[in-house]
């Protein structure tokens, strides 16, 4: 046995823009990641276990073949490298699934930064080009923390950590496909407006101006999933009429992520989502650690 172990968080999207589609049918982006190390995977990889490629997951549901995109990480890893793989990988999966928190794509560009580590010698601009082509999300895994990304996800900015006002997330405990979101996508934004967008949230989070950031977070997926999806509005309406400075889904849905400007507001509602309109529904509230 050579077994490496390592936490992989989540990820919310404070902004997610729709700005256009590609000749090949993908979705132009312009978006804010902030990481959530209070929902994270546990990924256990042996790097000398029988041949061939092989992965287990802790949730039942989640595939444990080569439609684990984990699998196709390494795959993928393995034919740049030239490398014949006797690897087992074990997700503890934490990070809600099918919830827009990111979670296959934050198993993948933790599986490819670790192997590159365990096999060093690719060019960042391969090992980036090879994440891309497993998922959107996946190079920002590679190295998590706060990040624009713009195009289709492979044009990523690394940015030194934002502060945060006090941070609610919020799990209603159902699964929403990725790709149904995106169908039923409602509107586009200008890429120049999003490129604005982007540049003042920044500026205010790092100038602290909570509510500012507040009202320049958005989300152009998000209209379908509340007209859709009954118990997300109720559970928005609930966070505002506690105090929140905005609430939003993250990436495609269903997890809101909700800002506030106070710790004692944000700790009210949360206690207000385990009161009776909700007991019974499967949510899952996670107050984040402030940074
Ligand atoms: P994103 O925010 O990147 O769109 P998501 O949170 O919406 O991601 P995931 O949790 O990545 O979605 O799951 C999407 C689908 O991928 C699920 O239906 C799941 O069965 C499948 N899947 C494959 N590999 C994994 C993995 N390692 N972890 C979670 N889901 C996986």
């Amino acid at each position: 046995m050579d077994t490496h172990l390592r936490r992989t968080p989540g990820k919310i999207n404070l902004l997610l823009r729709v700005t256009g589609r590609t000749a090949n049918g993908f979705h132009e982006l312009r978006t804010l990641f902030h990481a959530v190390p209070e929902a994270a995977d546990e990924i256990a990889v042996d790097f000398d276990a029988p041949p061939g490629i092989a992965v287990r997951c802790s949730l039942p549901g989640v595939p444990e073949n080569e439609e684990n995109i984990v699998w196709r990480a390494a795959e993928r890893f393995a034919r740049l490298r030239g490398i014949e793989p006797c690897w087992a990988f074990e997700i503890g999966k934490k990070i809600p699934v099918a919830a827009g928190m990111g979670g296959g794509s934050s198993d993948a560009g933790c599986v490819l930064a670790l192997l590159d580590r365990r096999f060093p010698g690719l060019p960042r601009e391969e090992l980036l080009r090879c994440a891309i082509s497993v998922g959107a999300d996946v190079p920002f895994f590679l190295d998590p923390g706060d990040a624009a990304a713009r195009g289709i996800g492979e044009k990523l900015e690394k940015l030194s950590p934002l502060p945060m006002p006090p941070l609610l997330i919020v799990s209603p405990g159902f699964p929403v496909s990725a790709a149904w979101a995106y169908r039923h996508l409602e509107r586009m934004t200008p890429p120049e407006q999003a490129e604005a967008e982007l540049a003042a949230l920044e500026k205010a989070l790092r100038r602290k101006d909570f509510p500012a950031a507040a009202a320049l977070c958005a989300n152009d997926l998000e209209h379908a999933l509340f007209a859709k999806f009954p118990l997300l509005a109720m559970l928005g309406s609930a966070l505002e009429e506690a105090g929140a400075l905005c609430v939003h889904v993250s990436g495609s849905g269903p997890v809101l992520f909700a800002l506030f400007d106070s710790v004692g507001k944000r700790h009210e509602a949360a206690g207000r989502l385990g009161e009776a309109d909700f007991a019974g529904a499967g949510i899952e509230v996670m107050e984040c650690a402030e940074r």
